[in-house]
């Protein structure tokens, strides 16, 4: 091995992008942060890789748990291949020219397998990549592989007690797939291997490969050097149609109860009756207004980890919303589901549930179809745009928390916190939130 031998992550990253492959060889200083949200998918990813392994009892970790250390894992997993050992977790191999981890080895009756685990529910075209390329490793470092599978997680698995390892995930077979693209394999390498050796950034302008399996790592540098192009909505003109907000308003209820969800996901579910990726609501807001211009009443939920949050959150809601009077969301999309599965997974409740949903109001369709529109919505109708536009004194910019995605995170973040502070600090943080989000939704429907 050398400080150019191209792991598997190194080849799917220079596949996608040899602009970023070169970027990470070369310019490593320039790699953006990593975000509070993508920590938490690459924790995801090791979790379920590490439940996964139960798949396979009695296996042993060759990388000791430290990716770092190549030679080491390399060296341990042929001696662990040697003295018979038939699992081995975090298998190394390389040829010298190549390097990949595979998450399972197992010795079968006929011969060797390999699983590599992923957090996702289906299979994606860039991980039949990666296990093209640890087939093409493993094989080429000297171990013949009868098959190759991936290991994904069953959005279909229910949670009935405890976690049913076997259900919880799906294998499938990958070999077939994998075998014809072996001889593609070697091609790609070496003009990898002849860029990385050549030393020039190629010239490469940003597209669909930025963003897409995931997003780069580079992005802040390569905006910076070639920004993107401008949006073409951003310089729509202001639009305001009075006969479809009046209409909008006409058709709304007093009481008005402006009403917003928080929601949590677990890669592997956490609760009864709940499936992997869930989004399991945690906390509401609600504003209720009896008439128009009234004053406004504040109700809200939050739930207390590590407690399944839905049967207070639905109990607390139930009571809170009456029996008529108007619901207002922003994308009704997102509270109906949530509603829709609580109702799924808690039938006592879907008597009381069925009734709400004539009563909800999408506050987010008259901005979709641009009945009220100014260029600072910058072509975006979503609650975040649309607000500092329309009620600039209100903001979310002194809030810790500023978007859904961190009020998930946040109250994951309770789950293992035992400081009675920082819980109470995080708390008051996702309280302030959400009321935020209901309180924006009555403001921005007074500028109708
Ligand atoms: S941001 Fe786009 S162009 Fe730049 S390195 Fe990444 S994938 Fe390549």
């Amino acid at each position: 091995m050398n400080s150019r031998t191209i792991s598997k992550s190194s080849f799917v990253r220079g596949t996608k992008c040899p602009k970023s492959l070169y970027l990470h060889f070369f310019q490593p200083e320039e790699q953006d942060e990593i975000s509070e949200g993508q920590q938490s998918i690459f924790d995801t990813g090791h979790n379920v890789g590490f439940l996964a392994q139960q798949l396979f009892p009695g296996g042993i970790d060759a990388s000791r748990g430290d990716h770092s250390l190549v030679h080491e894992a390399i060296a341990y997993t042929a001696e662990l291949i040697g003295n018979g050992q038939t699992v081995i977790y975090e298998a190394a191999f390389s040829d010298g020219e190549t390097l990949c981890y595979m998450d399972i080895l197992v010795k079968e009756t006929d011969g060797w397998a390999a699983y590599e685990v992923k957090a996702s529910t289906q299979v994606k075209d860039y991980q039949v990549n990666d296990v093209a390329f640890q087939y093409f490793v493993i094989t080429r470092s000297g171990l013949p592989l009868k098959r190759v599978s991936l290991v994904h997680v069953n959005n279909q698995y229910i949670r009935h007690g405890d976690l049913d390892i076997r259900k919880l995930f799906t294998i499938e077979s990958m070999t077939e797939r994998i075998l014809p693209m072996q001889n593609n394999i070697p091609v790609d390498l070496l003009s990898l291997q002849e860029m990385l050796k050549a030393g020039l950034m190629p010239d490469i302008p940003m597209g669909s490969q930025c963003n897409n399996p995931f997003p780069c790592d580079f992005l802040e540098f390569c905006q910076q050097s070639c920004p993107a192009e401008e949006d073409e909505s951003e310089g729509r003109p202001a639009s305001r149609n009075q006969d479809e907000l009046d209409q909008f308003l006409d058709e709304l209820e007093y009481p008005l109860y402006f009403m917003d969800f928080e929601t949590i996901q677990f890669a592997v579910p956490q609760y009864n009756e709940s499936r992997p990726y869930q989004q399991i609501p945690f906390q509401y807001s609600l504003h209720l207004q009896q008439t128009k211009s009234g004053p406004l009443t504040h109700f809200l939920f939050l739930g207390t980890p590590p407690t399944d949050p839905r049967p207070e959150f639905i109990q607390s809601l139930l009571l809170h919303l009456g029996s008529s009077g108007s619901i207002i969301v922003w994308n009704q999309t997102f509270e109906n589901t949530r509603l829709r599965e609580i109702a799924r997974d808690f039938p006592e409740y879907s008597s009381m549930i069925e009734p709400l949903f004539d009563r909800v109001a999408d506050l987010m369709v008259p901005f979709r179809r641009k009945h009220l529109y100014t260029p600072d919505m910058n072509g975006s109708y979503s609650l975040k745009a649309v607000l500092p536009a329309l009620v600039p004194d209100l903001s979310y910019s002194n809030l810790e928390i500023q978007e859904g995605g961190s009020a998930g995170l946040t109250y994951e973040s309770l789950y293992n916190d035992a400081d009675p502070e920082s819980i109470a600090t995080k708390r008051e943080n996702l309280l302030k939130y959400c009321e935020l989000d209901t309180l924006s939704m009555v403001r921005i429907l007074e500028r109708f």
